[in-house]
């Protein structure tokens, strides 16, 4: 059981995990990749650190973290599940369980697909890992939102026969030979008689055993349905917390400005914040 568990690596995450840390609180920061700091090639407004790249102050973050003790695991989150006064997190195939939550998942860009949350489960995956074996030998589409999903598209096609539908732009060049890529916009899923699945985009109709869909972020909506947002942002107290008790939120996914500086003190804010809920459990 931790403390707190973080979810998103990137400056509010990390930034919330170091002070967790600082208060002795036991963190755990599962996070699926850089978010938007990877993508910044040159920052100049962030303070102390002129002229500096995402990824290097991201390495910074990292190392300082580790070295306050804080556990990191790159795992997508797929969901949250209030649990009285705790949280279960169900990240690939492992479950974890703590006393607080802090999101700090950026911006939250994913539309699923008309018929993609109904059919999770049956038929439809986020998780190559998890799945991938109810598929060996079958037919496999898999629906590609980042660089992310070329490892995995891999790993599947050494199970079966796999084809990759770009729905994000990304390099695909280390995709394995035996994958057919197309280039289409992926639009909706459904089930024919229950037993196979289609996926229909803006020129076509594929059908498949099961439909891989591999983005490095989940919708909120599936993540933690319970939690109150307003025009993709998700709504927090003074303290940072969400409508939920021991939940709270940090960085660009509280909405505007979204500026790294900004996210940094929202992990500070909100870690403090998950230190006196957890006094108020004692
Ligand atoms: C091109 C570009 C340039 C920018 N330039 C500047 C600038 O010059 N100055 C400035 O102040 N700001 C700049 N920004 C904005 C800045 O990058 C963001 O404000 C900042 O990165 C927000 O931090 P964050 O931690 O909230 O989110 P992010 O950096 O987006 O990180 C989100 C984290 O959550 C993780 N995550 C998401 N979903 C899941 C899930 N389901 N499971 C596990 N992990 C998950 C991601 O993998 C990532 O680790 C720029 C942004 C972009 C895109």
């Amino acid at each position: 059981m931790y403390d707190v568990i973080i979810v998103g690596g990137s400056c509010a995450g990390l930034s919330a995990a170091m002070t967790a840390r600082m208060r002795n609180m036991e963190v755990l920061v599962l996070y699926a990749g850089d978010g938007s700091m990877g993508k910044i090639k040159q920052m100049d407004n962030y303070p102390g650190m002129p002229n500096v790249s995402g990824e290097e102050l991201l390495r910074i973050f990292r190392k300082q973290a580790e070295d306050l003790g804080v556990i990191s695991k790159k795992q997508l989150v797929q969901k949250i599940l209030p649990m009285g006064k705790s949280f279960s997190v169900l990240a690939e195939n492992d479950l974890y369980e703590a006393k607080s939550i802090i999101l700090a998942l950026g911006i939250a860009r994913v539309s699923p697909l008309t018929g993609e949350e109904e059919l999770l489960g049956q038929g439809v995956s986020y998780c190559a890992t998890c799945d991938g074996m109810f598929y060996r030998g079958k037919q496999m589409l898999v629906v590609a939102g980042g660089i992310e999903a070329v490892e995995e598209a891999n790993y599947l096609s050494e199970l079966g026969q796999v084809t990759y539908i770009i729905e994000k732009a990304h390099d695909t060049a280390a995709l394995a030979p035996g994958i057919k890529v197309i280039k289409e916009k992926p639009l909706a899923i459904h089930s024919i008689d229950n037993m196979r699945m289609m996926l229909k985009t803006d020129q076509n109709e594929h059908e498949a055993d099961g439909i891989f869909v591999l983005r490095p972020a989940v919708a909120m909506t599936q993540l933690l349905p319970e939690v109150i947002a307003q025009k993709g942002a998700v709504l927090a107290d003074d303290n940072l917390m969400t409508n939920i008790p021991g939940v709270f939120a940090a960085g660009d996914i509280l909405g505007a400005p979204w500026q790294a500086p900004k996210s940094v003190g929202d992990g500070n804010v909100a870690a403090l914040a998950a230190a006196s809920y957890l006094r108020t459990l004692k």
